[in-house]
């Protein structure tokens, strides 16, 4: 049996354990969904204030020079690189991951415009298969979205202008072998674009070394940046200049405050912004991914992992019986930073955890979803959301009719 003290010694042990008290974390709570709205890191509200008080307040427009919220974009951005294992030029944070999806798909299928046809996953995340879909509609009529089940490798062929997927998987945490894959795409001559939103921040990514050609990823989950923090996306250094936003805004051009009527992209990563971008916003996220600063991604996947074996042991040993059914791979290789159950009354017994404090989520039509976050999620943690979940189960306090109640967030 592990015990509670068996936790306590892990994380005694712990090298990221002084992470936790960077962050607001509420009594009470046991939080497990820091994959999906990252918690508040303490830094950002000193800094939310002074962006407000002094920034806005008192420095007004002089701050878009004098704090630099122009370069914001590029700035926030060469802090991200070092988490995805790219160069500082070659990621810029705009727009949300919808948004960036759409430009670089577009983008993308025009260089290769040869080629008809965008390779994607069905059971990607929806915004990607919505996105890809919506694009295609206004390529040429020929291009066509695949939705390829199983074996990607042979869907791949002579006609694939891109090979679209999300690194690890936002339900079942398994997570594609990115430098196979990439490599399996080039050898066809088709691009990639990786979709990294359950990966930056709680996994090592290197997208130098697979020589991926495009990313984006999400500011609002593991990077702690925020309800709704902007995006960001990648694109390969060589490839830039090769390569024209659909979204052509005036903060893309080259010279935006020389006014001119025609537009001429600027040169580099900055051509893929296009509007204004949120000042509040973005200084949140800087906020965020500075915590990452002094943090080694080696310790933050190792952690990640023994995360996960905690709670899947546990589970095993406390929560037999009750039909939960482990959908994530135990091998670290081969998974990201949550861990999956399935369970036929999974949305009930996510609303039982709920009220006893344990904040998971559920993703229809039966899953029932545990983030591990390695800067602030602990083992004792751990520990006491299994032992909450086991009692909700052996009670069986979740066939209560208020459960039963379906919210619009998940
Ligand atoms: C969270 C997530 C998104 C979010 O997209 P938004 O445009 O920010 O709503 C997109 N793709 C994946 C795979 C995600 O996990």
């Amino acid at each position: 049996m592990i015990t509670l003290d068996d936790a306590r010694a892990l994380d005694a042990a712990d090298p990221l354990a002084g992470m936790r008290d960077r962050f607001v974390l509420p009594e009470g709570v046991l939080y497990l969904d820091g994959n999906s709205l990252g918690a508040l890191p303490k830094a950002t509200i000193a800094a939310q204030k002074d962006v407000v008080e002094r920034q806005w307040g008192i420095d007004l427009i002089r701050s878009w020079n004098g704090n630099d919220w122009i370069g914001a974009p590029q700035r926030i951005g060469a802090k991200i690189a070092r988490l995805i294992g790219a160069q500082p030029h070659e990621v810029i944070v705009t727009d949300s991951v919808s948004v960036n999806l759409f430009k670089l798909i577009i983008a993308a299928t025009r260089l290769n415009s040869d080629r008809s046809q965008i390779l994607t996953e069905p059971g990607n995340f929806p915004t990607d298969l919505y996105t890809a879909d919506g694009a295609a509609g206004l390529l040429a009529d020929n291009i066509v979205h695949t939705e390829q089940a199983g074996d990607l490798v042979d869907a791949l062929g002579p006609d694939t202008a891109l090979m679209m997927l999300t690194h690890v998987h936002y339900k079942t945490g398994a997570r594609h072998d990115m430098q196979l894959l990439t490599e399996e795409a080039h050898e066809q001559g088709a691009l990639t674009l990786w979709d990294l939103s359950h990966s930056v921040g709680a996994i090592p990514v290197d997208l130098n070394g697979c020589e991926v050609d495009l990313a984006v990823g999400c500011g609002y989950k593991y990077l702690n940046g925020g309800p709704g923090a902007p995006a960001f996306l990648y694109v390969r250094e060589d490839l830039q200049d090769q390569l024209r936003s659909p979204l052509s805004g005036w903060m893309g051009h080259e010279a935006p405050f020389e006014f001119r009527d025609d537009y001429v992209p600027a040169p580099g990563i900055s051509r893929f912004l296009c509007g204004t971008p949120p000042i509040l916003n973005m200084l949140a996220l800087e906020s965020g991914v500075d915590l990452f600063a002094d943090v080694d991604m080696e310790a933050i996947a190792m952690k990640s992992a023994a995360l996960f074996d905690l709670f899947a042991d546990r589970i095993e040993e406390r929560c037999g019986g009750h039909d939960l059914n482990l959908i994530t791979l135990r091998d670290a290789a081969h998974r990201g930073s949550h861990i999956s159950y399935s369970h036929p009354d999974g949305w009930p017994i996510s609303q039982a955890l709920i009220e006893r404090g344990v904040i998971g989520d559920f993703r229809a039509p039966d899953i029932l979803r545990f983030g591990l976050t390695p800067l602030y999620t602990s083992f004792e943690d751990i520990w006491r959301a299994v032992e909450i979940l086991g009692e909700i189960l052996e009670s069986g306090i979740w066939r209560e009719d208020r459960f039963a109640v379906k919210a619009a967030v998940t």
